[in-house]
């Protein structure tokens, strides 16, 4: 299937509440573009070079999404225009996030990774820890940052059983703050496994093969 029939299946077939991320990491700018044709506007990106420079290049009305995960001391090259931070999983890095949103007149949007799968994920706060950020009133601190929800990445695996439970974990605790801590996004889901995180409650996935074909890494 071409990028732009991907893009126009996706938007018949996903339900309202739920938006679609393109990730385009390593995929050229011509793709892209044929997205944005299709209709596309939201793209996810795990390298904030490569992020930007597809953002130097291309329409200016795309929301940019910072899927990976995120050195400190690059925040600024990405702090002028990124629309959504998805994978916050560090007190440091809400601290640079609210200083270079600071210097750049804005308020940037974010979300905490949790780390829901089984498997020994590097990344990702630990339930606990994201429990104890909204209960001590830590984003208080930091008042250039706006944390809209939670992320999280299942297990690479078969089983369906284990990744829909991995999902429920994130999705309970995105129901136990969502009202008081004012969330509105839960980003879960990735090509094999969107049905799943849709079916738990997800409001954003982020595809990149099922769009884009498989990539080619270097
Ligand atoms: C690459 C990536 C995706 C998309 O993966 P696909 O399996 O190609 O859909 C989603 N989320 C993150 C964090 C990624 O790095």
């Amino acid at each position: 299937m071409s990028i732009s029939d991907s893009i126009t299946r996706f938007k018949n077939d996903l339900p309202d509440h739920v938006e679609l991320v393109a990730v385009s990491k390593t995929k050229p700018i011509s793709d892209l573009q044929e997205a944005y044709d299709a209709g596309q506007r939201v793209f996810g990106e795990n390298k904030i070079q490569e992020m930007t420079q597809k953002w130097e290049q291309l329409p200016k009305d795309i929301k940019w999404h910072m899927i990976g995960h995120v050195q400190t001391n690059k925040v600024k090259y990405m702090a002028p225009y990124v629309s959504l931070v998805h994978a916050v999983d560090r007190i440091k890095l809400l601290k640079e996030i609210d200083k270079q949103a600071r210097n750049n007149d804005r308020i940037i949007e974010v979300l905490i990774q949790v780390k829901i799968a089984e498997e020994d994920s590097k990344f990702g706060m630990e339930e606990a820890a994201v429990i104890a950020l909204f209960e001590n009133n830590t984003l208080d601190a930091f008042p250039n940052v706006r944390v809209k929800g939670l992320m999280g990445m299942a297990t690479f695996t078969d089983d369906k059983v284990q990744i829909g439970n991995e999902f429920k974990k994130l999705s309970y605790l995105y129901e136990r703050f969502r009202e008081s801590a004012m969330l509105s996004i839960l980003s879960c889901g990735m090509s094999g496994d969107y049905d799943i995180a849709i079916a738990h409650g997800s409001t954003m996935i982020r595809v990149g093969s099922a769009i884009f074909g498989a990539r080619n890494y270097k």
